[in-house]
């Protein structure tokens, strides 16, 4: 069995200013002396990476984009690119979460292209896929993640440039997460569909739970078959509250 190391990513989404890199430097500090079980990554807004980066410096977190465009440059204004987070800093970044899937109605196809930038740029891309409450209700989970995952992964995805976040619409900032078993049959899913597109590769790909995890419940999801991690949205701005999902895999 491929064993995978775990990954705990904080998405700070349009929160923040310089008087929030508090947080990301007090958790630095908190992780000095722990031999961490798993990789921890903060993405904050694209204008503090860089600083984020000096305020961590000599830290293990990783520093990641919430989005990228998929050109290198251009007559693009407001976008960013897959090098420019590159060049502030960026390990990863994610590309097609549900936010950006539903306000600036993100394709599956645009999203695959913005995951293949990042590749090119050296960035691992965090791929996020997911229902709505009314796929779910209509027995259409595990149709629409098979779809996300042909449309969103694009060829030359391997299990160190990709990262996969099953993140249900519905759990996202609700407080509301989906019981262990569903998160058990969705993972499995992924996990089988993966295989069909990524072939051996499939196996190692790190797949996220995200939508609503927190200190409380974080052991328990964590400890769902092919859960290797979290993608932490609200819980991430406090280092106090992040430590609390981290300790999942201390
Ligand atoms: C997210 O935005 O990716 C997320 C999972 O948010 P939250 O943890 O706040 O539900």
């Amino acid at each position: 069995m491929t064993s995978i190391r775990p990954m705990v990513a904080g998405n700070w989404k349009m929160n923040g200013t310089t008087a929030a890199l508090r947080e990301p430097r007090l958790l630095a500090g908190m992780l000095r002396d722990v031999k961490l079980k798993c990789d921890v990554m903060i993405c904050p807004p694209a204008t503090l990476i860089r600083r984020a980066k000096s305020v961590m410096k000599g830290s293990k977190i990783k520093l990641g984009g919430q989005d990228c465009h998929a050109a290198v440059s251009g007559a693009h204004t407001g976008d960013i690119s897959a090098d420019m987070l590159k060049d502030a800093g960026a390990t990863s970044v994610i590309v097609g979460h549900s936010e950006r899937r539903t306000n600036h109605k993100e394709t599956d196809a645009q999203v695959a292209a913005k995951a293949q930038a990042a590749h090119k740029a050296g960035l691992t891309a965090i791929i996020c896929i997911g229902e709505t409450l009314d796929e779910r209700k209509g027995g259409k989970t595990l149709e629409v993640l098979t779809g996300q995952i042909k449309g969103s992964i694009p060829a030359g995805s391997t299990a160190s440039n990709t990262v996969v976040a099953y993140e249900p619409v519905w759990a996202i900032g609700t407080g509301l997460t989906p019981t262990t078993k569903e998160v058990e049959e969705a993972h499995a899913h992924i996990r089988a569909e993966l295989a069909k597109v990524m072939g051996e590769e499939g196996a190692g790909t790190r797949i996220l739970y995200g939508g609503s995890v927190k200190p409380s419940n974080a052991a328990e999801l964590m400890g769902v078959a092919n859960v290797n991690g979290a993608l932490v949205g609200g819980a991430s701005l406090k280092a106090v509250d992040f430590i609390g999902i981290i300790k999942a895999y201390l």
